[in-house]
């Protein structure tokens, strides 16, 4: 299961690189095919218009593949009805060989059947990463805590160039008692391949973050060093529409301006 993980988080990071490089790619074949279409409407020398053709059509193909690399950056993903006491009962069993006898586990749903619009298997995935990151800052052992309630976006949270969002939101919480994270790690934990742990991959922090931004969620983070850590994930509560459940979630925040 261990590699399965490995395996799944560095494609998070390749279709990350490849989201960021369709998308830069895209705001420079645009104008190259504007200039290429102008030249050949209006330059008066026929070779010039025909060369005009030329850039027309290459930065047309160019543009293609660069929305086909879009499109499997984003995945084939599927909004779907996920529910919370199902994404914690997957969650458990995932766990239970990894749990040492030393570290107690808590979990407190105040709404297990509370459902919403989401992808169960990234969710899982994101929190099954939570869940080991703070077994393995246990290694003395501990409390690990999952917990969820529904809430509103705190007063000082602000989406990345948005207004504060008034919608109501389901806050999972992960929290250990292990051995926290000073300055320098709280700085660039979600930084790829940033990781202090000798056969880390530095890349778990970074895809739940893109699996949380992807639902037009949002995450915190706490910690004191020899205290602990605590995670804080807030994830908009839509309602799955009849009419989008056929359709992709289309969330990827890596691709706005
Ligand atoms: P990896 O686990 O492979 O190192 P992550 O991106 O999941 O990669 O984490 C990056 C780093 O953040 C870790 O190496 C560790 O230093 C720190 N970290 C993450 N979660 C915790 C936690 N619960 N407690 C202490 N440190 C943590």
């Amino acid at each position: 299961a261990e590699s399965e993980l490995i395996r799944a988080q560095r494609f998070e990071a390749l279709a990350m690189l490849a989201g960021g490089l369709s998308h830069d790619l895209r705001n420079l074949l645009q104008p190259l095919l504007l200039a290429g279409d102008s030249l050949q409407d209006y330059a008066d020398d026929p070779r010039l218009a025909r060369l005009g053709a030329l850039v027309r059509d290459c930065g047309k193909r160019g543009l293609d593949m660069v929305q086909s690399m879009l499109s499997f950056a984003r995945g084939a993903r599927r909004a779907e009805q996920v529910r919370l006491g199902g994404l914690l009962e997957a969650l458990d069993l995932l766990l239970q060989g990894s749990l040492p006898r030393s570290i107690a586990m808590e979990v407190a749903l105040d709404d297990p059947d509370l459902s919403f619009e989401g992808n169960h298997t990234e969710l899982q995935q994101c929190l099954l990463n939570l869940c080991l990151n703070a077994i393995q800052a246990m290694p003395d052992g501990g409390h690990l805590r999952i917990a969820s309630s529904r809430c509103r976006l705190p007063e000082d949270f602000f989406l990345p160039g948005e207004e504060p969002r008034d919608g109501e939101y389901l806050c999972l919480v992960v929290a250990d008692t292990g051995e926290g994270m000073d300055e320098d790690t709280l700085e660039r934990l979600f930084e790829p391949f940033f990781t202090t742990k000798k056969t880390g991959t530095g890349l778990g922090l970074l895809s739940c973050k893109r699996i949380v931004a992807s639902h037009g969620g949002v995450m915190r983070v706490e910690s004191r060093p020899g205290e602990g850590t605590r995670f804080q994930l807030y994830i908009p509560l839509t309602e799955l529409r009849d009419d989008a459940a056929a359709q992709a979630l289309d969330g990827d925040s890596f691709e706005g301006n």
